[in-house]
């Protein structure tokens, strides 16, 4: 541990390399979802952003919805297709034409010749799956695509020069299912892109496959976006931009009594992610794997509130829990799920959750058809189920006994099919044969997490007395329940301190004291712990 004067100078450093360091930011549709929220953006752009660093951006609002829906219209050949069609140019044309002055007319023009493009798509739908998949990329993309042009628009207008970049130019992933970056590729098509001393705006969410054809990265995919952009440029900081202020103990949306996460460890992120939490789009963390670049989630509604970090925490973080839930699942059982075939069907179609003993395994709905494709060539039985999944997250949560017994207890007047923990060890999901409403995520949110009130001890007095109570302190926190969420977080003489907010182990803390405490005067310690 540093003393205090280190750490100033420390910090002091630091904010001058951040100065040169490339923070990427990424702003959620939620945060693009009307003037009002975009005049918000453009704010935080003009007080967080310097020149050289990125910022990447989701479609404004549910746009993407709509133009799902527009293609789900096109291939029904629903009478409500053009009308739909013209809704989305309106609630456009209002974005541009509110927000710009002098390239209103350019962004119209573009955005004109954009709806007869996909009047012509969603006219001649093609039949293969091959060609659906492209058509349906080309028509997700624009979402993306105007709310990229736009807000580079108005920074060109009012806060510095700006252009405008469309992923599909550098970034290419193996398939739309994976979405493994080819990352040489990429970072030199990237590279010749960019320019200097200007902003980059860049849509997130699109890509093009190794064909050379555009595909999406999926839903909520432009936090991965953000995080590959990062990893392309050695940018040291990624943060998204939501509509809520951190990852909290559940969808604090559904579930009011939900606490705001402060640090959440790297893998517990990761889990989160995978089991469908929209904060993070599954992949979000993977860039950042070999890459010491530093994510933080923030509200773009509430700027100046403190979100939550993502990283390597210790103690305290690790002893988090929070509830998470996916609807539209489908659970195949066959005995061709069952040791290594299982094992590739998991890898292959992402699973959930499995059981390659029991043999099932637990997918979207969407990879139902290439599963059923897949399982055809071993000719054996196989069933599907519409199921959901409710699941534990923290780190390593799966190892500990009593978590999974206070579970299960959590769960029991609600019928449910399998408990199954994630390979990771980072969760415990339950397999659930309804769909899994607010009412059940509250319940267990509540009976999860009805204790989890952390309490910071700092230890004042490290003589005969002190010393004695931090011996006794390790045993006794083992042994009595109550004792669980406190973490000892200080030492103090009177002239010394160590302090971390993680937690210090117990075990170590006197020689950790006496190797790494630094000088501190009163008044200055007073500061640091609160
Ligand atoms: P964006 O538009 O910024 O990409 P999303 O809508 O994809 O944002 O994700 C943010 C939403 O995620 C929040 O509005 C919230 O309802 C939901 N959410 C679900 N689980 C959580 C959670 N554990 N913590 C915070 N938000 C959550
Ligand atoms: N616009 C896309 C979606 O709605 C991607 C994203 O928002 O991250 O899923
Ligand atoms: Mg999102």
């Amino acid at each position: 541990m540093k003393s205090v004067n280190e750490i100033e100078q420390l910090v002091s450093e630091n904010n001058q390399l951040a100065k040169h360091a490339i923070h990427v930011h990424k702003f959620g549709g939620s945060s693009l979802a009307s003037v009002e929220c975009i005049e918000r953006v453009v704010n935080i752009i003009k007080n967080h952003c310097k020149l050289n660093d990125f910022v990447v951006v989701s479609a404004n609002g549910k746009t993407t919805d709509a133009l799902v829906n527009i293609y789900q219209q096109a291939l029904d050949a629903s009478a409500e297709l053009d009308a739909s069609i013209h809704g989305l140019q309106l609630a456009q044309q209002l974005l541009i034409n509110t927000l710009l002055k002098s390239h209103s007319k350019q962004l119209i023009t573009l955005l004109e010749q954009d709806i007869e493009l996909l009047k012509a798509w969603v006219v001649n739908t093609p039949t293969d799956d091959k060609n659906i998949e492209k058509n349906e990329a080309n028509i997700l993309a624009l979402g993306e695509l105007w709310s990229a042009r736009l807000l580079s628009a108005i920074l060109s207008e009012r806060v510095c020069p700006s252009y405008f970049v469309d992923a599909r130019d550098f970034l290419v992933v193996n398939n739309d299912q994976d979405c493994v970056v080819d990352d040489s590729l990429s970072q030199q098509q990237f590279s010749v892109l960019l320019q200097n001393e200007k902003l980059a705006v860049v849509t997130g969410f699109i890509a093009k496959n190794a064909a050379g054809d555009n595909c999406t990265l999926g839903r909520n995919g432009s936090d991965y976006s953000a995080t590959i952009v990062a990893s392309l440029v050695g940018a040291l900081h990624v943060t998204l931009w939501t509509d809520v202020d951190g990852i909290y103990s559940a969808d604090p949306r559904i579930v009011p009594l939900a606490r705001k996460l402060n640090r959440l460890p790297n893998g517990v992120a990761r889990e989160l992610g995978r089991l469908g939490n929209p904060v993070l789009h599954a992949k979000t963390l993977q860039p950042l794997e070999n890459h010491s670049a530093h994510l933080h989630i923030a509200s773009s509604f509430d700027p100046n509130t403190s979100g939550t970090e993502v990283g390597r925490f210790g103690q305290i973080a690790k002893s988090e829990l929070s509830v998470t839930y996916l609807n539209d699942l489908i659970i195949a059982k066959s005995v061709s799920l069952t040791g290594s075939y299982g094992e590739q069907a998991i890898k292959q179609f992402s699973a959930i959750c499995s059981d390659i003993n029991a043999g099932f395994i637990v997918i979207t709905q969407n990879r139902q058809k290439a599963l059923s494709q897949w399982l055809a060539s071993h000719d054996t039985e196989v069933s599907f189920t519409p199921v959901s999944i409710i699941a534990i997250v923290g780190h390593e949560v799966a190892k500990h006994g009593d978590v999974k017994a206070q579970f299960k207890r959590a769960l029991k007047n609600y019928q449910t099919m399998h408990i199954v923990s994630s390979t990771n060890e980072h969760s415990l999901i339950a397999v659930l044969p309804h769909s899994c409403t607010g009412e059940t995520v509250n319940n267990v949110h509540h009976d999860m997490t009805k204790d989890a009130r952390h309490i910071g001890v700092v230890i004042a007095g490290v003589g005969n007395i002190g010393e004695r109570f931090l011996e006794m302190l390790p045993a006794q926190m083992e042994r009595i329940p109550a004792l669980e969420n406190v973490h000892l977080v200080g030492l103090v003489s009177s002239k010394k301190a160590i302090i971390s907010r993680d937690g210090i182990d117990a075990t170590q803390a006197y020689e950790l004291f006496q190797k790494e405490s630094y000088a501190v005067q009163k008044r200055r310690f007073i500061i640091m712990v609160i």
